[in-house]
This record gives structure tokens, C-alpha cells and sequence, in this order.
């Protein structure tokens, strides 16, 4: 297993705060038997363990993590809780119904305010800052799908509560970039440090009664029981949360593919530069492109930014090797730099990287067979902060089989398809990535919607 590889640089910005205090815990020391074991120490799996033990705090829950609390995507992602969830509403309503679509999509919205209310219950220093999301558009075609963004949501009965359209002027007022048009506006993100959200969180779940085990590494996921490197692990129920590592189970390996996501940071800036940027509130902003680039102004005055464009690796490979990535950090810095000129010749402190899970269908989803005791929840495609939040609630309420309406949405008990075999999942993965680049390329030079990005969207089924 490649998860027991540690990377030589730092993990990322968020890892290097001085003002964070990282979780630690001792690996597993012989066998054990628990109520319910779980597989990774990212959002997914804390928080399910967080909700399991709320509602009994009798239960016996071990998290089982290969690295340390919050190594994968949960402590090195963009830092935005977003009420995005990766597969469109017409794909959802086709697989279910339009009150349904409608219904799930509330639930994301709903969540935002409540992970922030239990961050302050909690007392999770995760400087939490909910500014909302403005996405820029910075050609015509842009422009257009802005329009058409809002007008869309409209149609499903969601008003700017949700999503509205800002004009040129009203959307430079949020973050003064250059070329802006126009853009959306969302009040529905907070802006987060992710690595002091999971550390921060696996304090709160240690404190209720579970125990979690760090540089563990499980080989082998059997039936009610995990093996270990360091000893085995059995349980009535086996949680699977690991997301982009999650190829690296025989049994599950083109289950989810995993894609890397790469960011780099600025050093604090100047109060002036942020006067003539803006992002007062805070807010978390992109624009709309098709190859997502997606940032935030930190808690302590930085960028830290993100893109994608990183290649997939063939065979679903993992390795800390992928997390740099000269040529897309320099396109970042260079994205950067375009977007706000203000920032002038601050100096770049960090470059990182990290996977996410895409499953077929970009459809995630949250699993649970009682007949088995084995369930998983994942396939976030990149939004999941928020979406993890919401699965691990689902999942406590499925295993504790409790009353909730979470248990049917329609993202719960649903399989997404494998993945093809290799070389077509190489060919077919890479060659996305690429259509989207040519196509904001080409986009940004007619200021016409591209019709190949658009035909790519179809058929992955947005
Ligand atoms: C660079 C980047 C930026 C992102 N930005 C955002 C964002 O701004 N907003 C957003 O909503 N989403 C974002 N995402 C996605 C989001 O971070 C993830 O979807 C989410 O954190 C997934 O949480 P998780 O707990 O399911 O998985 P992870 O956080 O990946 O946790 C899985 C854990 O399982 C452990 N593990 C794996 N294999 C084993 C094994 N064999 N034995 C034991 N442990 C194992 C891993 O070490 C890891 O700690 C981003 C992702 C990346 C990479």
C-alpha cells in the first residue's frame, strides 16, 4: 500500500501554521474488537464517528488512519464549505424525482449554516468565515453561462437565496479582478483552514469516546474485519472512508479514480493590496472556466489557490510524488497573478497537492448493507467539505438505523458504475482534462461558449 508513504515536503500551507495544533495518537497496538470501525481519519470518517457517538455515547468506535489525522484531501483542500454538490440537478431528478433533486440540493444549503453552528458549539477553531462564493466571469462566454447559471436554478424554484447574477460593477466590488464582466454570487460558503477543521474535529471525536489509531495502514478490508499492519481489527460494522485512496483496495479498484488537485499560497499581504482586491467578507471565488480554479483569502491575509489540470496517473497510482507538479504550480502562480495584479511581486511561500475521488458518474454516494455491516460514503469529485458533513450524518443515522430524512436522499444506497479498464480510463481522463483547457482557451479568444466543453459536460452527464 502507497498510503504509507510519507511525502518529503511539507503537506501544505495549512500543515505549516504555526497556530496549528496537530492531533496525535498512537498507532494500533494488537487486535481489537469494536462496535464500529473506520477506514481513514478525513472529514468523512470523523464526522461519522462524531455523529455515531452524539447519538450513543456507548458505542466502541475506532478510526484506523494509515498516516495521521487529516493526511488526505481533508487537510490540504481550498477550504471551502460550499453547498456545491458535484452531479447536476437534471441528473439527479432523472435518477429520482424533481422534489427530490430539489430536496438534496436544500440539504447542502442547510448544512452550511449547521456544520458552522456545530464548529461553534464545538469550539472548532477552523476560522470559519462564511463570506459566501463569488464566481467571476471574465469573457463573454462566461458571461453567458452566468446567465444562464442563475436562470437554471430559477427554474428548479431556487431563488438568491441561492444564486444570483452580479453585474460588472457588483461583482469587482466582491474581489476586483481583472477582465470581470460579470458573475454569481452564493452566500451559501465559509472559508476554513481544512487541516485545523480535521485536527480541531478529531479532538472533539476523542473526547466522545473513540479512538484513533495513526500510522496504521489497513491491507485488507474482509468481512466484519480489517487487517492492519500493526494487528486486526474486528467489528459489526466496517466503515469505508478514503476516498482518492480508495483504488488502492483490490476490491475496490475502479470503484473511484483518484485526480490530483494542486494550489499554491502567497505570503500575508499588504492591508492596502487587500483594499484594492476586496474578498472583505472573505468570500471564496473562481471563475468560470471550465478547468476549476478556485481560492480564498486566508485568515492571516494570504492567497491560497487552486486548479485543476494535473494529469491522472494510469492505473489509479498514488503517490506523495504527485502532490508537485512544477509545470500546474507555475500555471496557478501565472492564473494568479492575471487574475489580480494587485498582488504585485509578493512572494509564493507554498506549493501542495492532493487527490479527490471522481466516481463513473461523478455521482457520489453514501452506502450502507446491513446484511453485511459494511457501508462507505465518497466520490465527492472536489466538494467534499460540506458533502462529507452530509454523508457522515446519513451514514450514522443508516447504522444506527434512527429516523431521518437524510436516509432518503437520493444519493443514498446507489452504486455508481466502475471505471473502465486501463489504458481507456488513462485515455479517456486525461483527454477531458484536456478538452477542457483547449476549450477555455478557445473561449477566452472568441468570447463564444465552446461547443466541445459543452458536448464533454453532456456526456458526462451534466
Ligand atoms: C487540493 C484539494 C483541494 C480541494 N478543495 C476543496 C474545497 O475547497 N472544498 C471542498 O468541498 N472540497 C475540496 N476538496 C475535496 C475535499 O477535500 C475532499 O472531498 C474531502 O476532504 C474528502 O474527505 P474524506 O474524509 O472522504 O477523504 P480524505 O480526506 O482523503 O481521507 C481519507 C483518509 O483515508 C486514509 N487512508 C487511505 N487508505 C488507507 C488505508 N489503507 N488504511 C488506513 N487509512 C487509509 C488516508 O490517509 C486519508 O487520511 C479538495 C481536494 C483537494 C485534493
Amino acid at each position: 500500500m502507497t498510503t504509507s508513504d510519507a511525502p518529503a515536503h511539507p503537506l501544505s500551507l495549512w500543515h505549516d501554521d504555526p497556530t496549528l495544533v496537530p492531533f496525535r495518537s498512537t498507532p494500533l497496538g494488537g487486535d481489537i474488537d469494536v462496535d464500529v470501525a473506520i477506514i481513514g481519519a478525513g472529514y468523512t470518517g470523523l464526522w461519522t464517528a462524531y455523529f455515531l457517538l452524539k447519538a450513543n455515547p456507548k458505542l466502541s468506535v475506532a478510526i484506523v488512519e494509515a498516516q495521521t489525522v487529516g493526511y488526505g484531501a481533508s487537510g490540504r483542500n481550498g477550504g471551502w464549505c460550499s453547498a456545491l454538490f458535484p452531479a447536476s440537478m437534471k441528473k439527479i431528478s432523472s435518477l429520482s424525482s424533481r422534489d427530490e433533486a430539489i430536496r438534496l440540493q436544500r440539504t447542502m444549503n442547510a448544512s452550511i449554516a449547521e456544520m458552522g453552528s456545530i464548529v461553534k458549539s464545538e469550539k472548532i477553531d477552523c476560522e470559519w468565515k462564511q463570506g459566501g462564493y463569488v464566481s467571476l466571469a471574465r469573457n463573454e462566454a462566461q458571461l453567458v453561462r452566468s446567465r444562464n447559471e442563475v436562470a437554471g436554478w430559477n427554474s428548479w424554484g431556487f431563488g438568491d437565496e441561492h444564486l444570483s447574477f452580479l453585474s460588472a460593477s457588483e461583482a469587482s466590488e466582491r474581489a476586483n479582478a481583472t477582465n470581470v464582466l460579470g458573475g454569481t454570487y452564493t452566500p451559501n460558503c465559509a472559508a476554513i483552514q481544512p487541516a485545523k477543521l480535521a485536527s480541531e474535529l478529531a479532538r472533539v471525536v476523542e473526547k466522545l469516546g473513540a479512538t484513533i489509531y495513526e500510522r496504521t495502514t489497513v491491507t485488507r478490508i474482509g468481512d466484519r474485519r480489517l487487517d492492519t499492519d500493526r494487528g486486526t481489527v474486528t467489528a459489526d460494522v466496517v466503515i469505508r472512508a478514503t476516498e482518492g485512496f480508495t483504488a488502492e483496495f483490490p476490491q475496490f479498484h475502479r470503484a473511484i479514480i483518484p485526480m490530483y488537485s494542486l494550489m499554491v499560497a502567497t505570503e500575508p499581504l499588504p492591508a492596502k493590496t487587500w483594499d484594492a482586491i476586496g474578498l472583505a467578507e472573505r468570500e471564496t471565488f473562481s471563475d468560470k472556466r471550465h478547468l476549476r480554479i478556485y481560492g480564498q483569502r486566508t485568515g492571516d491575509g494570504r492567497f491560497a489557490f487552486g486548479g485543476r489540470g494535473a494529469p491522472y496517473h494510469y492505473g489509479s497510482k498514488v503517490s506523495p510524488a504527485f502532490d508537485i507538479d512544477d509545470g500546474v504550480h507555475d500555471m496557478l502562480r501565472g492564473i494568479l497573478r492575471e487574475l489580480f495584479p494587485a498582488i504585485g511581486d509578493a512572494e509564493f511561500t507554498h506549493a501542495w497537492g492532493g487527490n479527490l475521488g471522481i466516481p463513473r458518474d461523478w455521482y457520489p454516494s453514501v452506502t450502507f448493507d446491513r446484511a453485511t455491516g459494511f457501508g462507505q460514503a465518497g466520490g465527492y469529485v472536489g466538494d467534499g467539505v460540506s458533502t462529507a458533513f452530509v454523508a457522515a450524518k446519513t451514514l450514522a443515522a443508516e447504522i444506527l438505523d434512527t429516523e431521518s430524512d437524510l436516509r432518503t436522499l437520493p444519493w443514498v444506497g446507489r452504486h455508481s458504475p466502475n471505471w473502465e479498464i486501463e489504458p481507456l480510463r488513462w485515455l479517456g481522463v486525461n483527454a477531458v482534462t484536456q478538452a477542457f483547457a483547449q476549450s477555455d482557451r478557445d473561449e477566452a479568444r472568441t468570447g463564444r461558449p465552446a461547443g466541445i466543453a459543452k458536448a464533454v459536460w453532456t456526456m458526462i452527464g451534466h
